[in-house]
């Protein structure tokens, strides 16, 4: 009988916010491995923001999720064929398998995992967002003992890397997060000095409070009105690392009236895209699985069940409604 191998296929572009129809459920023959393929049965697959980048056909550094497409992202999962030399069934490995059960993948394509952790933690802090909060925050932070640090979407698959990381190179680490129970967290669980809850009334008084000695590095997650506000809490020669601006990714504009900060206080602003970096991988993944592996960086997941559920939860997680790392369990 032929194996059935489910697929998400971008049906519609977005024209706003993201909605069950932009997406189809398929379900087409699992392919077969050729010469130098593996085929992989992937265990999770990962939502992350730079998806809602994608689905539109703006300009932007990557290329546009093309319609009727297999949706892109992160997966692991298990080889359960190889044609491979070198690979083998049963080997596990992280890829690009994008949202469907099975995909086949080549050389290159694909990096072996072990089992020493949890899989799914290979698509969060152990994979490409902690690499890019380890790279953030190291290679354009740089924050030194006694600087603050503040991290928008604390609580998040990059967020919580960031702080953690800022705490263990010595630094105050404020976050900023959607509403009590994520703060909570981040300051109880992780360990971070505070936690501001940006829906919650005053949180710019509290930002201030949480700060009292200015801001001199900022992991910029978010943008818009939490964006603007922190650039005017900034202290002389800060550093921002320009990650993320998901408060607009559906488009909506947002006027900045704080852009005398990187004037007055001769602020470095850097952008950085995590895949253009590819030299600081290994180092950082030692790190961060080291890290995982030893119990001194934590992380959270919200797990959505099934291939079917994945809309839904990446949906929401355009709205804050994930609570940590947003992955997808396919089997
Ligand atoms: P998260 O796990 O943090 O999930 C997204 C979070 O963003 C939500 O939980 C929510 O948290 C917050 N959010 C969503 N909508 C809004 C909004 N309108 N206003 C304010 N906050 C909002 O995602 P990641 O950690 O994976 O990604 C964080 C950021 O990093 C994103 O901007 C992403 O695009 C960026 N990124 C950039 C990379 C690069 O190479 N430059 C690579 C990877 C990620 P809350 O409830 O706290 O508001």
């Amino acid at each position: 009988m032929t194996q059935m191998n489910q697929q998400i296929v971008l049906a519609q572009r977005p024209q706003g916010a993201v909605t069950a129809a932009c997406f189809r459920l398929e379900e087409k023959a699992t392919p077969s491995p050729r010469d130098g393929q593996v085929l992989v049965k992937h265990h999770f697959m990962s939502l992350d923001p730079y998806m809602r980048g994608r689905m539109d056909d703006t300009k932007s550094y990557a290329a546009s999720q093309v319609l009727d497409a297999v949706m892109g992202g992160g997966t692991v999962g298990e080889i359960v064929e190889s044609k491979l030399d070198g690979y083998a069934a049963g080997d596990l490995v992280v890829g690009m398998g994008g949202w469907q059960q099975y995909s086949v993948a080549k050389a290159g394509e694909f990096r072996k995992v072990t089992n020493q952790i949890a899989l799914s933690a290979y698509l969060g802090t152990v994979g490409m967002p902690g690499v890019t909060a380890w790279y953030g925050l190291n290679k354009i932070c740089a924050p030194k003992a006694g600087e603050t640090v503040v991290v928008t979407a604390a609580s998040g698959a990059v967020g919580t890397v960031v702080g953690q990381l800022a705490k263990a190179a010595g630094a105050r680490a404020v976050g900023i997060a959607g509403g009590p129970a994520k703060c909570a967290y981040v300051v109880n669980e992780l360990g971070f000095d505070a936690c501001i809850d940006y829906k919650a009334e005053g949180w710019k008084d509290a930002l201030k409070a949480a700060a009292p000695n200015g801001i001199d590095c900022v992991f910029e997650n978010v943008g818009g009105e939490i964006f603007d506000f922190i650039l005017s809490r900034m202290n002389a020669f800060g550093r921002i690392a320009v990650c993320g601006l998901i408060s607009g990714y559906n488009g909506e504009p947002y006027g900045m009236t704080n852009i005398r900060s990187l004037l007055v206080n001769r602020l470095k602003v850097e952008g950085f895209i995590v895949s253009e970096h590819m030299e600081i991988w290994p180092q950082a993944l030692g790190e961060l699985g080291m890290g995982v592996a030893t119990g001194k960086i934590k992380y959270r997941e919200s797990v959505a069940q099934g291939l079917a559920s994945a809309p839904a939860a990446f949906m929401g997680l355009l709205k804050g409604e994930n609570f940590g790392k947003q992955v997808v369990k396919l089997i």
